[in-house]
């Protein structure tokens, strides 16, 4: 077995542990590979382990292996700066990171005159400048929702987060603004939250999404 498959049945295993310790069905679950930094041989080798979809941090390098494996998904989780929201719209199957009302409009347009639909995540932050990697507070989420406005070419698929590590409170206060939005709209949203080292908290309090980097492929070159 090569180091990457026994990293990911090691990965495997932690799911299937944290989805019975919260009575869940880890078919539920969704394991990301988080590929930044990563070579393209090896996430074409992690394919060949039956992956589809890998989450990306930079626009530009993202962009490049998508090209170069068509036949692979690329999600884009890293921020977006609306100059590259074009190259992005087009180079990415998912965007993560919606997180203000100018984006959100930009990306309608885009999606507009491409004639693209692309599902996307409000990525929110709850914790204000602690984690400074982008992410819209509670107070501004109802603004980016209603620049969204229901666009059918930007399905929301729910919301995405990186809580500050060690904030055990963190993984509950998403799952509760989840809880109210599903109300608020009458429609489901996923939650996409826990990497490495905090997955099991993460799936503890309900995500439906981990983006595993360090723990999948390995330490980041
Ligand atoms: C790098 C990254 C991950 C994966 O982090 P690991 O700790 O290596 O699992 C997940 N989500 C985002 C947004 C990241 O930037």
């Amino acid at each position: 077995m090569s180091p990457l498959e026994a990293r990911i049945r090691a990965l495997q295993a932690r799911i299937h542990r944290a989805c019975e310790a919260a009575d869940r069905d880890p078919r539920g679950v969704e394991l990301l590979p988080v590929s930044k930094f990563q070579d393209p041989s090896l996430i074409r080798a992690a394919s060949l382990l039956g992956f589809q979809r890998f989450g990306e941090n930079y626009v530009q390098s993202g962009a490049r292996k998508a090209e170069g494996a068509p036949d692979l998904d690329f999600l884009l989780i890293g921020p977006l700066q609306r100059n590259k929201a074009r190259l992005a719209l087009k180079a990415f199957q998912e965007i993560l990171t919606v997180d203000r009302v100018e984006l959100a409009l930009r990306l309608r347009q885009i999606a507009r005159e491409e004639g693209l639909a692309k599902p996307i995540w409000i990525q929110l932050d709850l914790w204000g400048e602690a984690t400074k990697a982008g992410g819209c507070s509670a107070a501004e989420l109802p603004e980016v929702l209603a620049a969204l406005d229901g666009d059918p070419a930007l399905p929301l698929q729910g919301f995405m987060a990186i809580p500050p590590p060690g904030d055990a409170a963190a993984f509950a206060a998403l799952a509760h603004l989840r809880q109210e939005y599903q109300q608020r709209l009458g429609t489901s949203l996923k939650l996409s939250m826990g990497m490495s080292g905090d997955l099991e908290a993460a799936l503890g309090a309900g995500s439906d999404q981990v983006r595993i980097g360090t723990a999948f492929f390995g330490e980041r070159p």
